[in-house]
């Protein structure tokens, strides 16, 4: 049994939903379906999230909405009459329309786009159509609430075939519609794969799975062809996107993989991510990805090594302004401590005093401007050198290594540049051991 989710890009247009029409019907066992709202059309065009929120905006404001909303309908009716749909959505619209006049709030208007999509969708396909509304809730205190919503799913999936679920919403105790954060459908996803324990949970999207590294980077990388939970969320925290970051939990406990694939080549095998696997990645890496914009906090204090708690007065001075850190890589008098720039820049000051006061060092240097790069793979536990590999890479192009940090479970290297360098360093390790893997 299959869980299928579209994403946007993929429901855009009559044209796209044909293709998604073929790839359901071709597998009886795809029978759970969630679809985002209607994406972009091409680079100029305008998701339909985006619209409705604005639309939200002007009614919220006592602005004349009704022509945007107008044209979002027109973008559904396009869909409506390219699949020759005996559908019409004027009774929603009004509903649409008098919900917004009474402020119902932005979390339902941009829950509408997948709603309206959904019911497109049921239709095209002949599927049951359930309103998430009805099945996935959250908390009080708007945290998802994922055993209610399993146990409210499982059984109203149990008793139905076929059924399309709209992604990105669900509704709060008091009936009330609440979205996930962006891009929160392929959360939906994972959500109705773990309550009729699937064997799989599609992942169809515009691009062929999970790249080795960044396209904006690295002419046309490589698709890793499986990688594991770990590896995954090692990449998407340092800035790789495909899927949201929270749309592996609720899979991952049951271990149910993910497959993500390409609705513009369905031939296509995709990405699979697995809990485990004893399949070797091709490359000795599993992939590469990074961020710029971090500052280095470094601290010095003679015999610093021997004071027992000062990690813990320096690391309070960053807890007591909200400020997470990345990464506290120490010397012997030394520790430096990496956090997001944009986060530390208006609080700089009142951390550098509390520093002071807490842990009393000798000094502290700031450096801006770095950027944070791992390189990831379980590949590498088994394998020696690959650390010596990444810095001659690096040296080889110039390339000031200013922090290396090498977390206990051999999964993944970190390594700070200049945040000039990002993109060459990026290059180099990309040639090593995916092009020339010498
Ligand atoms: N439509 C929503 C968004 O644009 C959710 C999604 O597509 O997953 O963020």
């Amino acid at each position: 049994m299959k869980v299928v989710k579209f994403g946007g890009s993929s429901l855009a247009s009559a044209g796209q939903f044909s293709k998604v029409g073929k790839i359901i019907r071709s597998d009886a066992s795809r029978r759970y379906v969630v679809p985002s709202a209607p994406g972009k059309r091409n680079a100029k065009d305008t998701k339909v999230t985006d619209m409705l929120y604005r639309c939200y905006e002007m009614a919220d404001a006592e602005e004349d909405f009704m022509p945007l909303l107008k044209k979002i309908q027109e973008r559904f009716e396009s869909i409506i009459n390219g699949l020759n749909l005996r559908l019409t959505l004027n009774k929603e619209f009004e509903l649409i329309a008098e919900n917004f006049r009474k402020k119902a709030g932005a979390d339902y208007a941009a829950s509408r786009g997948e709603y309206l999509n959904g019911l497109i969708m049921a239709n095209y396909l002949d599927f049951e159509f359930i309103d998430a509304a009805q099945v996935i809730m959250f908390c009080e205190d708007g945290e998802f609430d994922a055993e209610r919503t399993d146990e409210l799913l499982s059984k109203r999936l149990k008793s139905c075939e076929r059924a399309v679920i709209p992604g990105f919403y669900g509704a709060m105790p008091d009936g009330s519609v609440k979205t996930f954060s962006r891009g929160g459908s392929d959360i939906t996803g994972s959500i109705v794969a773990k309550a009729v324990r699937a064997d799989i949970y599609e992942n169809w999207t515009d691009v062929s799975g999970f790249l080795i590294a960044d396209p904006s980077i690295i002419e046309k990388p490589e698709v890793i062809k499986v990688i594991t939970y770990r590896e995954l969320r090692e990449l998407s925290y340092m800035g790789a996107t495909v899927l949201h970051e929270d749309a592996v939990f609720p899979v991952r406990k049951e271990g149910i993989p993910i497959n993500i694939r390409n609705t513009n080549a369905p031939e296509e095998e995709g990405t699979l991510i697995v809990e485990s696997t004893c399949r070797q990645p091709d490359y000795t890496i599993t992939g590469i990805a990074g961020k710029k914009g971090f500052v280095a906090v470094n601290i010095e204090k003679d015999m610093m090594n021997s004071e027992v708690g000062f990690g813990r007065k320096v690391l309070a001075a960053f807890e007591e302004n909200g400020i997470s850190f990345e990464h506290v890589p120490s010397g012997i008098d030394t520790l430096t401590v990496f956090v997001h720039q944009e986060e530390f820049e208006g609080k700089e000051q009142q951390v550098l005093a509390a520093i002071h006061r807490l842990a009393q060092p000798d000094s502290i240097d700031l450096e801006a401007n770095l950027a944070l790069i791992a390189v990831v793979g379980r590949g590498m536990r088994s394998t020696r050198g690959t650390a010596g590999r990444i810095f001659s890479a690096l040296a080889h192009v110039d390339i000031n290594v200013k922090m290396i940090d090498q977390g206990s479970s051999e999964l993944n290297i970190i390594i700070g540049v200049q945040n000039s360098d990002f993109e060459a360093a990026i290059q180099a390790v990309y040639d090593i051991f995916v092009v020339t893997q010498i």
